[in-house]
């Protein structure tokens, strides 16, 4: 399909057109199917697919976002690129996705939305949060850049608020390099990301002439440009194919290490009860606090990587902690908007409590089979008998 697009001659949507379907268009067919829903806007990534669909929802200057305080930074960053304040709810002890009392407790008379993460592997409680954004007028947008197919009540996560939206990042389980999509089942909000992901223009209602723009100039929403390319898009429809039988096989792996793991004195990550179809984009579990006070949790994860040579680490840096947020080192976040965007003083007393004992594993582990999984239970178990000795070490590599 490369060689598709690199004779086409045609690379990108802003391209004239040049007699066959778009690969964003083919791709964006692909994914409403996958995701049972009635539209897709591909994007060039995850984090502009949550600029884009906080702006399609008309978040903006002054409103505030709750999104979890475990998560990756862009989660934060992206609420502050659309002018607006991120504030942090805490996660649950078990699925580690955002807490639905902790977003409560957040609401405000600013609050104009929640972004749900669907983290590492779990499923958030869909339940409780649409519930709370039903009750106090918010919008709901789904991050389901870990959680490609995911179901929950029988339903493709994504559809549960007013947008989902998707990273294709090489670490993803669906990737084109870099990539994103929202999706959505309302037709204005479509045709808002639309726009907003390509500069003010959409796809018109008839096929054009060949050598004619297919993007249509009409200035209904201003935007940037977000489009993924043809290339990237053509990808995603090669892998998407591959998608279903990866997600069963990890699937499996994963029922299997829990219960490994769980004999190893573990705790591996729950999901909501509402799920009914889960999958995999890292494997979490917390380490036993004994082992934690014997040997830190970086020591532990080295010493996993050596003797398996897969990508095993920690979780990620609580927002109200991570360095990678800092909207002072830009003078468009504090000078012009004339807010305070700090994070730091949020309290996030379960992720503090569960972080340093939070263990990792990259989702192309738990492509194998029954084998590899017990070799990750011996290494565990092999660890957990060498503390002593590895803690007076520094291994870290
Ligand atoms: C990867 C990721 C993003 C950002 O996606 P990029 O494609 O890297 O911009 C956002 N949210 C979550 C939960 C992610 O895992």
């Amino acid at each position: 399909m490369l060689g598709e697009v690199l004779e086409s001659g045609r690379w990108a949507i802003s391209a004239p057109y040049a007699g066959a379907r778009s690969f964003e268009r083919r791709f964006s067919d692909a994914f409403c199917l996958f995701n049972a829903c009635r539209f897709c806007v591909p994007t060039s990534s995850g984090t502009t697919s949550l600029m884009v669909a906080l702006e399609a929802c008309g978040v903006g200057a002054g409103d505030e976002v709750i999104i979890p305080g475990l998560t990756w930074v862009a989660n934060a960053s992206a609420v502050a690129a659309v002018n607006a304040k991120p504030v942090l709810a805490d996660i649950h002890p078990e699925t580690l996705c955002m807490d639905p009392e902790s977003v409560r407790a957040r609401i405000g008379p600013r609050t104009k939305a929640i972004t749900v993460v669907h983290l590492y592997s779990a499923v958030a409680d869909l339940d409780a949060l649409a519930s709370i954004a039903r009750q106090h007028g918010l919008v709901l947008i789904e991050d389901c850049a870990q959680v490609h197919g995911a179901r929950y009540r029988d339903r493709t996560v994504g559809t549960f608020g007013a947008m989902g939206t998707f990273s294709m990042q090489a670490t993803k389980v669906l990737t084109s390099g870099e990539g994103g999509a929202v999706i959505t089942n309302d037709a204005d909000l479509a045709r808002r990301a639309e726009h907003l992901r390509a500069d003010g223009r959409c796809y018109g209602r008839d096929t054009p002439a060949v050598g004619t723009m297919e993007l249509v100039e009409t200035a209904d929403v201003m935007g940037h440009n977000y489009s993924l390319s043809e290339f990237q898009s053509a990808v995603l429809l090669a892998q998407l194919q591959m998608l279903p039988q990866q997600n069963e096989i990890r699937a499996r792996n994963a029922a299997l290490l829990d219960r490994l793991l769980t004999n190893c004195g573990l705790t591996p990550q729950l999901t909501s009860p509402g799920t009914t179809s889960r999958t995999y984009y890292q494997y979490a579990a917390l380490l036993p606090p004994d082992m934690v006070a014997q040997a830190d949790l970086g020591t532990i994860a080295a010493a996993l990587r050596a003797e398996l040579g897969l990508s095993i680490a920690g979780g990620y840096s609580p927002l109200n902690t991570n360095r990678l947020y800092d909207p002072h080192t830009r003078r468009r976040f504090t000078e012009l908007a004339g807010q305070d965007l700090s994070i730091q003083g949020h309290s996030l007393p379960v992720t503090e409590d569960i972080i340093g004992r939070l263990l990792t594993f990259h989702h192309a582990g738990l492509l194998g089979d029954e084998t590899d999984m017990n070799d990750i239970a011996e290494a565990v178990i092999k660890v957990a008998d060498n503390l002593a000795a590895l803690a007076k070490t520094e291994l870290r590599v």
